[in-house]
């Protein structure tokens, strides 16, 4: 079953206001069901003791906003994967190799180290060594990444990091199969999206206000974002997809505030949370 936490019917295209809102899960099976968040079906057990917050999505659906400002609000430590598929995808690019060439590829991570550092709560990237954090953001790197990670050896190698990260803390950890594969038994679980449009608005921009645009188009950057959602949810290594579990939040018509507001409302509700939370 699929629980998708949507925007209520306010209609008219405006963002969701959650403190008049239905705090509501449809249930996708029938297309008709509705429950309050209290309801306790989202509580999942079997977590090793760890509070660990599971969200996944495609690019551009606001989730690394989202996961930060829950790991801010309930200060637990924020994992951002993609940045540890970045950096692999980083190293290929500056050896000259093509992510795509297995044969090239699983080679060269033997004598690779991608490993995270905390500077003030924030996380920093390493790559053998280096800190690459502010190298990973470019759109050839999004393109490296993106392809490398269908190599299974590269995810067998990044998901043992982000494992042990979160069997030492609590985490709220984003990616593409977080939920599903990383952190089976996550305490709570979340598939954030939007539509493609809304996405590539989103980062258009975001690309405009730091001059990144080098000369793209909104169906430019339209046609980037499909391709990667292609290539990520028809790979045969942990393709995207919402887990049979988590509960599915459509960013398309809502505020940062308000997806921020749906999460903390399911995972409050069920959540332990150590001493020294603040909500
Ligand atoms: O999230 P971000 O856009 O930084 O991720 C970059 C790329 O890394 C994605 O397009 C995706 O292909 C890959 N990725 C992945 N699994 C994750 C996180 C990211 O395959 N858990």
């Amino acid at each position: 079953m699929v629980n998708r936490l949507c925007g209520g019917q306010s209609g008219g295209g405006s963002s969701l206001n959650m403190s008049n809102a239905k705090h509501c899960f449809k249930n996708t099976e029938n297309g008709e069901k509705y429950m309050t968040a209290e309801r306790s079906e989202f509580a999942n057990s079997g977590n090793t003791g760890n509070i660990s917050i599971a969200i996944d999505g495609p690019a551009g659906a606001g989730k690394s906003t989202i996961a930060k400002e829950i790991s801010k609000r309930l200060s637990i430590t924020y994992v951002d994967t993609g940045a540890m598929y970045r950096a692999i995808g980083l190293k290929a690019m500056r050896m000259g190799i093509d992510p795509a060439d297995v044969r090239r590829v699983v080679p060269m991570l033997d004598g690779t180290n991608v490993s995270i550092e905390y500077v003030d709560g924030v996380q920093h990237v390493l790559l053998d060594g280096e800190d690459v954090s502010g190298l990973i953001r470019t759109e050839e790197v999004s393109h490296y990444a993106s392809v490398i990670s269908t190599i299974p050896e590269v995810r067998k190698k990044l998901v043992e990091l982000q494992r042990a990260l979160a069997r030492v803390r609590n985490v709220v950890m984003d990616g593409r199969d977080i939920c599903s594969y990383v952190l089976p038994d996550a305490t709570h679980k979340f598939f954030v999206t939007a539509e493609p449009e809304v996405r590539a608005a989103r980062r258009y921009t975001e690309y405009a206000a730091a001059g990144k645009l080098n000369g793209r188009s909104f169906d430019d950057i339209l046609c980037e974002i499909k391709r990667r959602d292609e290539r990520d949810s028809t790979r045969e290594a942990a393709p995207l997809r919402p887990a049979d579990d988590a509960v599915v939040i459509d960013t398309s018509e809502m505020n940062v505030e308000s997806a921020v507001a749906a999460v903390l409302a399911v995972s409050y509700t069920h959540l332990t949370l150590p001493t020294n939370s603040r909500v």
